[in-house]
């Protein structure tokens, strides 16, 4: 097979708000890959449970939760005008609705039950079947695609990282505080480092990326480097 011709899969790990989706968005679209954003996915079902009385007082009814699971149709659509795909529950395009801070407090209970994690993983591996594929998470290179030919583990300073996730939601205008968001990114660090299934955690042959102080520019040069060394061997 030719260089150019062999695809692989790009798993990229990482903590919430390090940039994950914009770095693998950049990937896929260097290299002609689809990007597949995982945590698209538990937020759209924590949206359809909120939506549906999953969700009572701020409290997470799993039972319910899984009672509903059947019904919800994940699927994306590329939308050139973003360079990217938008997020669809049962036809429908939630990709705004799914990054609410409301959606973001739930998003972790929602994730942590293992009948919400066993639909997506089996979706997810089915979406990278061809390969061709840089998908963005939390298990991807430990549970979803073990198997990846690249692994990438990316971490920032939760003050740069809840700095940058304030600044998009407000650009968005979203009326919220540094405090809550800062809040926001250490409980889910918290949330997705202690769940029983598949807590975020490093893959052994997963190369760490700290991108603190990193633009995207450097971020690129980086990865390609890697890149070119796993293709050309
Ligand atoms: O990547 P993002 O921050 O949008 O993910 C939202 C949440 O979805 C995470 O905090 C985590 O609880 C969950 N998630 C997960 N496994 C993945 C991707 C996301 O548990 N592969």
């Amino acid at each position: 097979m030719s260089q150019n011709s062999r695809k692989i899969v790009i798993a990229i790990d990482g903590f919430s708000s390090c940039g994950k989706s914009t770095f693998a968005k950049a990937i896929a679209a260097r290299l002609g890959y689809i990007f597949i954003d995982t945590g698209a996915m538990y937020r759209a079902v924590t949206l359809y449970a909120l939506e549906h009385g999953a969700v009572v007082d701020g409290e997470v009814l799993s039972d319910k939760v899984v009672e509903l699971l059947p019904q919800i149709e994940i699927s994306f659509s590329f939308n050139s005008e973003r360079g990217a795909s938008d997020i669809y529950i049962n036809g429908e395009q939630v990709e705004q609705k799914i990054r609410s801070i409301e959606v973001s407090n739930l998003v972790s209970k929602i994730s942590s039950i293992a009948q919400v994690r066993e639909k997506l993983v089996a979706m997810q591996q089915g979406m990278g079947q061809q390969r061709g594929v840089v998908m963005d998470g939390r298990d991807i290179g430990t549970v979803v695609f073990p198997d990846a030919e690249l692994k990438i583990f990316m971490t920032a300073d939760p003050k740069v990282r809840a700095q940058r996730r304030y600044d998009e939601l407000t650009a968005k205008g979203d009326n919220v505080t540094m405090e809550e968001i800062l809040e926001n990114v250490l409980s889910r660090d918290h949330a997705d480092m202690n769940r029983e299934i598949s807590p975020l955690r490093q893959a052994d042959d997963a190369i760490v990326l700290d991108n603190s102080h990193m633009s995207v520019e450097e971020q690129m040069a980086w990865f390609m480097e890697r890149y070119e060394a796993i293709i050309s061997c």
